[in-house]
């Protein structure tokens, strides 16, 4: 079933969101991008005439109760933003009198599921090391499904549309999904969006393809690097993953960041690329400075002739040219990673020159999707986000799809476990 083709009118909905936000000490949200990303298929279903049962987790309390972590901190902005009424519920397993009693038009909070240890489904307080932990487990993944049954009761429909936990196999993301049959469950608009763009980047690709995976190291990247070399026309490796390959081939890199285990690893990446007829770009010169701070003194150097004492921080002048020429022409574009230590405002440039490449190729009607953590912070601090096709909600979530893996909240939802 398709949110759009669902009619909501008379029916309760349980709906989960991503609402764990960012809080100051006094309760209040510092940001509520992720209220806002929910609120198209909130929203869809109280004009149909439904009724709302929102579920989220906030933080990570550890199945415990956690006062800094309740939701009922942001249940009047929740109200604000759907312009209902809210109620909460303090207890998210024992809230079926709540929701039977829920008017269509409005909505019921409950209170963080993570409260509950069978959310996530990991026993707690016994070490995996343990003899009895197996038996544990088992009996929290019964417990979970009671749990998930629980929340299912509550209402007649569920929907997804939470994509940064997508990526985990929990009651509220997953296993709930059991107690609805294919016509009573499906993605909200948001998870619809995220899925397509990650569709746009892995199967339904316009040429050229350039990919851009920057960020601290290869260990973290090496999964989607291996999954887009069958894919990709141009692949950019950048930022401190740079220095990894630049002593492979032989470099001097002085105190750059490097994984010395990976640099075998780098070679192959290398070759791969060569028998695959991938366009791989490596940083040819790079910004090094003398300290790790945004007041360091710098000099550019090429990116494996940098001397001792000095770290490579940024992308050089002359690789900020190669990256842009990979990137305007393409028809395709997936960046996930800074080409450098972008936090600090001297070292920008190699990050700027991808956001500003992206935006000319995506104006020239290119499809770019922008994702996983840091590059996101990047094209913020650049002022670009609106600028690009599409800027994905999801860190860890948005990894593990490109990494071709099945996401268990969206296998749950279309059967395809
Ligand atoms: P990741 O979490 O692996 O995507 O890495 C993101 C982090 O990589 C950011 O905090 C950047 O500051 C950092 N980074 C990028 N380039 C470098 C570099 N040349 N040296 C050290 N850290 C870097």
């Amino acid at each position: 079933m398709t949110i759009d083709n669902f009619n909501f009118a008379g029916k309760k909905a349980i709906v989960r969101v991503d609402f764990n936000v960012p809080l100051d000490e006094n309760g209040h949200i510092t940001d509520d991008t992720r209220i806002r990303g929910a609120l198209p298929t909130l929203k869809k279903i109280l004009a149909d005439g439904g009724a709302l049962i929102i579920m989220s987790h906030m933080g990570k309390p550890k199945g415990k109760v956690n006062p800094k972590m309740s939701l009922a901190q942001i249940k009047d902005a929740v109200a604000a933003a759907l312009g209902c009424n809210v109620t909460f519920a303090p207890d998210c397993a024992k809230a079926a009198e709540a929701a039977a009693a829920l008017p269509c038009g409005e909505a019921l909070l409950l209170e963080n599921l993570r409260f509950y240890p069978e959310e996530e489904g990991k026993p707690v307080g016994i070490d995996k090391a343990d003899p009895a932990y197996d038996e544990a487990k088992k009996a929290m993944k019964a417990s979970q499904k009671e749990f998930a049954k629980t929340l299912a009761s509550y209402a007649d429909v569920y929907v997804n549309d939470a994509f940064g936990t997508a990526h985990r196999k929990h009651a509220s993301t997953a296993v709930i999904a059991d107690y609805f049959d294919a016509d009573h469950k499906m993605l909200g608009y948001l998870m619809e969006k995220e899925v397509k763009a990650v569709d746009n980047v892995l199967s339904d690709i316009k040429r050229p393809f350039t990919a851009i995976m920057g960020g601290s190291k290869v260990s973290t990247k090496i999964g989607i690097i291996e999954n887009l070399m069958d894919k990709v026309d141009n692949l950019i490796l950048c930022g401190g993953m740079t220095y990894t390959f630049a002593k492979a081939q032989g470099g001097h890199i002085g105190l750059s960041i490097c994984e010395d285990d990976k640099l075998d690893l780098a070679l192959e990446i290398i070759a791969k690329a060569k028998a695959k007829g991938v366009n791989l770009v490596l940083g040819t010169d790079c910004v090094a400075a003398d300290s790790f701070s945004n007041d360091a003194n710098t000099q550019v150097v090429p990116a494996g002739a940098i001397p001792d004492g000095w770290e490579g921080l940024d992308a050089g002048p002359e690789t900020r040219k190669l990256f842009a020429n990979a990137i305007k022409d393409a028809k395709t574009i997936l960046w996930n990673g800074p080409a450098g230590v972008f936090e600090f405002d001297n070292f920008t440039a190699g990050s700027r020159a991808i956001a500003d490449a992206i935006v000319e190729a995506t104006r020239n009607g290119a499809f770019s999707l922008v994702g996983g953590g840091d590059s996101v912070a990047c094209v913020n601090k650049f002022g670009l986000a609106d600028q690009v096709s599409y800027v994905s909600t999801g860190g860890g979530a948005l990894l593990e799809a490109i990494e071709g893996k099945v996401l268990p909240g969206i296998a749950a939802i279309r059967g395809d476990k």
